[in-house]
This record gives structure tokens, C-alpha cells and sequence, in this order.
């Protein structure tokens, strides 16, 4: 049972001690004290299924009995060296995790957060290419250090730092939903579109259409044409869920290697089995990137974060001292490698797939009933439903819809998150374990409140025009 300070002294430290960045979920924001797998618990004892996973972060269930355990007997018998002597478990996890990648992909450096490997990754690029510009999308996230904010698009997110765009340009978003080309059977899902295609009928034109559009920036943008490196998220994830058009990445990453840089894959939120089909979201857009970025799931909410190069890429490190104090510490290394047991021991990744199949395709079933389902769509358990006030024109439901439907669905036990510039877009990223049950169980939530919504928006229709605005 609950033994902390009150709800209302939480909100008051909260208020004066905590610095306002602090992002709260909710209008009564949740006290959650306990977790157990699939499942959270707030401090009067009610259970919410949590299908965001603290942010696609908790991989294989809160509270892991194995990764407890892992952590417990690490903590027992040492928790640092600082990395300047010799530890066992870092050794034996840089073997394991390294073994999970194609290619050349050997060299690993850990560190402890997505926006630490992202940075990493961005230097790393820029010294070994000799090249200094960086190309990512629009829509993007990458981090919110002063380096890769810059990388991160969305105005939301972005402070007037000096400097913040440096080096970096934000190329169209190749966006089969919401973007200038696209449409049905575009992007890799169980799951199509809606939007009708403007493509011929011979196939679709929105990969070739938008990777025109890249190449425009190596003509027009980018000093003799050279780039050190582009990013990209293998499927955007504080975005919203957004999947290219099959075939695209594979080609921009040939592009980006002929002008004399390399591609670096964010798998911070699509790594470890997420996406259910592939290990790596990478691997399904057939390619294989130079640099691949990981966190979140790979410490199922452990402070560890990691950056997987090749030895060449890798070698530039040497030209002057790099430090990270935490980075691979022997706490980090035991819950990594339990991680990646308990994902192989539990096949949740095959969970991923066929879990999170069934859940897309009964979403899709659910979008035949409420038009307010404008695009259903992702892979695996990386899962987003897109809430729009107009299925033709797609805009964005508005906010104020857009969270009672959030809140509501809380209040009756199953959390999620929501993404995109206009917050409009649910995303799903529960832990991989969830059962079908689970799965049933939030969608009757969902249509329960999403009923609910459409009988309120028909009686204020009937009440007239001061309703319009609303949408
Ligand atoms: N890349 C992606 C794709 C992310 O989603 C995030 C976090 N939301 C980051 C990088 C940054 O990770 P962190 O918050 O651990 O710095």
C-alpha cells in the first residue's frame, strides 16, 4: 500500500521545487507508485494498463522479476568503476548486443540517455566524413540536448538557442498521410491508409516523389553538395507514428553516401523487437545504416542508452579523450543483458508481431465506425491511431476533443500517449508482453469513449453554429 507523502504535497513540491519543464500527463496528473509487467498502480490502488510504457521505455514488463533480479545481484557485488578499471559485465554485453546486428555494425559505446547517443552519433559523423551539414526530417525527434535539439523538428520542442540550427537542415518529411504524396499501399503496415493515392495506377509514386525532393537539397542547400550524415528514425515515434513510403530510406541512404556521408538509424524507439517482424526497424527498409542509435527499451527504464558503429567509424574516438562517467556501468550492462535474455526467453518480439497485428487490424475495424479515425497505422506493438475533425481535408481533431478522449480512457484504466505537432495522433508502445486480452480490453475503452464522443458532438450539432469552431 501507499506510504508516500499526500497527493496534495506532491503538487506543491511539484510546483516549487520541480522546474516547470516537468511534462505532468492529465488534469489531475497521476501518483504512480507501483508497476508490475503490463500494469501500473496509483496511490489509491487503482490499476491502469499501460499501454505507452513509460514512452515505448518499459521493453519487457515493469518490474521484470528476471531484470530485478539481474540488477539486485549486480547492485550486491559492485555498482562502479567509472570505466577506468576493467569490469566483466560490460565486456560480456558489448559481445551480446553487438551480436544482434548485420554487417560491419561491431564497435559499441554506451552511454545513458538518447539524446547522449544521438549526440555521439552526430559527432562521430562529422569526424570521420570531414563534413559538417546534417539532414533529418522535418517531424523528427532526436533528443533535447543543445546539439540534438537541433535535430529535433518540431517548434515545440526547440528553444531559441544560438546556434540551435547549425550544421543542420530539416528536409521534407516523407509522410504518406498528412504529406504532399501518398496514399493507399505506401508504407510497410498490416494496415493501408485511407487517404485515396493521387499515385498512376501503376504503382505508388510517393517514394520516388519525396526522395526527388531530397536530392533537390544537394543541388540547392548544402555547401559542394557534401553532408556529414543524415538521421532517421526507422518509424517516427514523438511524431506520431509516421511510416515513409516502402523503399525510401534504402534509397536516401545511397544518396547520402555518394555526397560523402553516412546514415545514422535512430532506434530509440524501434529497437529490440518493437516494430515485431525485425529486431531493428532498420531491417525492414533493407538497408544497412553506418550508426545506429539506441535507448529506452534497451533497459527496460534503466538509465542506459548505447551507439553501435563500425570499427572505421568508430576509430575517429581516438583522436582526443572521450569520456562518460555512468556510461556501460556494471549496473547498466546487467539489466541490458537480462533485457535481451528475457526478449529471446519470452520470443516477445514474435509477441510484438502478432499481438500487435491483431491490435492494428481491430483498430482498422474500429476506423469503419468513427469518422473521427482519420489513419490507422505502425508495425509490431509501435502502434498510432490518427484523430482528425475531417476525414478529407485530415486537420487535426482539436486539442481540447483530443484530451478529454485521452483523460477519459485514463480515468476508466488504460493509459497511452499521444504525438505529433498537434498532439492529435494516440501512440500506443505498451511493453512487449501485453496479452490479446489486454488488447481487447483497451479497445473497448476506446469505443466506449470514442461513442461517447460522437453522440456529444451529433446533440451539439443539433444546438447550432456555436459548436463549429470546435473542429
Ligand atoms: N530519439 C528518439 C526517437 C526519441 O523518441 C527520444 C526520446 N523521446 C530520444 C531520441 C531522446 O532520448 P532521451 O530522452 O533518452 O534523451
Amino acid at each position: 500500500s501507499y506510504d508516500g507523502p499526500s497527493y496534495e504535497r506532491i503538487l506543491e513540491t511539484r510546483k516549487t521545487h520541480l522546474t516547470p519543464n516537468m511534462l505532468a500527463h492529465f488534469k489531475k496528473p497521476l501518483v504512480i507508485h507501483t508497476g508490475h509487467m503490463q500494469w501500473l498502480y496509483d496511490h489509491e490502488g487503482r490499476r491502469y494498463l499501460d499501454m505507452f510504457g513509460g514512452i515505448v521505455t518499459v521493453s519487457v514488463g515493469h518490474c521484470h522479476p528476471k531484470v530485478n533480479q539481474a540488477l539486485a545481484e549486480q547492485t550486491a557485488k559492485l555498482w562502479h568503476t567509472t570505466n577506468i578499471y576493467m569490469h566483466p559485465k560490460i565486456h560480456e554485453y558489448a559481445e551480446r548486443l553487438v551480436a544482434k546486428f548485420p554487417g560491419n555494425l561491431k564497435s559499441v559505446c554506451f552511454v545513458n540517455s538518447g539524446s547522449e547517443a544521438n549526440d555521439l552519433a552526430m559527432l562521430l559523423a562529422r569526424l570521420h566524413t570531414g563534413n559538417q551539414d546534417i539532414l533529418t526530417f522535418r517531424n523528427a525527434y532526436h533528443g533535447m540536448s543543445p546539439y540534438t535539439m537541433g535535430l529535433t523538428a518540431h517548434s515545440t520542442w526547440r528553444y531559441p538557442l544560438p546556434g540551435v540550427n547549425s550544421g543542420v537542415l530539416h528536409v521534407m518529411n516523407p509522410d504518406p498521410y498528412q504529406g504532399i504524396w501518398g496514399g493507399a499501399a505506401c508504407r510497410d503496415s498490416p494496415v493501408q491508409t485511407t487517404r485515396s493515392c493521387n499515385c498512376p495506377p501503376s504503382g505508388c509514386q510517393a517514394g520516388s516523389e519525396y526522395y526527388n525532393e531530397l536530392e533537390q537539397n544537394f543541388k540547392y542547400s548544402l555547401p559542394r553538395g557534401k553532408v556529414a550524415a543524415m538521421f532517421a528514425e526507422s518509424i517516427q515515434g514523438v511524431g506520431g507514428t509516421v511510416q515513409y513510403p516502402k523503399g525510401y530510406l534504402k534509397k536516401a541512404a545511397d544518396l547520402v553516401r555518394a555526397n560523402g556521408g553516412i546514415f545514422v538509424a535512430d532506434e530509440v524507439q524501434t529497437g529490440f523487437g518493437r516494430t515485431g517482424e525485425h529486431f531493428w526497424g532498420f531491417e525492414g527498409h533493407d538497408y544497412i545504416p553506418d550508426i545506429v542509435t539506441m535507448a529506452k527499451g534497451i533497459g527496460n527504464g534503466f538509465p542506459l542508452a548505447a551507439v553501435v558503429t563500425t570499427p572505421e567509424i568508430a576509430a575517429c574516438l581516438g583522436q582526443a579523450l572521450h569520456f562518460n562517467t555512468y556510461g556501460g556501468n556494471p549496473m547498466a550492462s546487467a539489466v541490458g543483458i537480462a533485457v535481451l535474455d528475457v526478449i529471446e526467453e519470452e520470443k516477445l518480439q514474435r509477441n510484438s508481431l502478432d499481438v500487435g497485428t491483431y491490435f492494428l487490424n481491430s483498430l482498422a475495424e474500429l476506423q469503419q465506425r468513427y469518422e473521427l479515425i482519420g489513419d490507422v497505422r505502425g508495425k509490431g506493438l509501435m502502434i498510432g491511431v490518427e484523430l482528425v475533425a475531417d476525414r478529407e481535408t485530415r486537420a487535426p481533431l482539436a486539442t481540447p476533443h483530443v484530451l478529454e478522449i485521452w483523460e477519459t480512457c485514463k480515468d476508466l484504466g488504460v493509459l497511452f500517449g499521444r504525438g505529433g505537432l498537434h498532439g492529435n495522433i494516440i501512440n500506443f508502445r505498451p511493453p512487449l508482453c501485453i496479452s490479446y486480452d489486454d488488447v481487447d480490453f483497451t479497445l473497448n475503452i476506446l469505443d466506449t469513449v470514442f461513442r461517447q464522443h460522437m453522440n456529444k458532438r451529433h446533440r451539439s450539432w443539433r444546438t447550432g453554429p456555436k459548436f463549429r469552431g470546435f473542429y
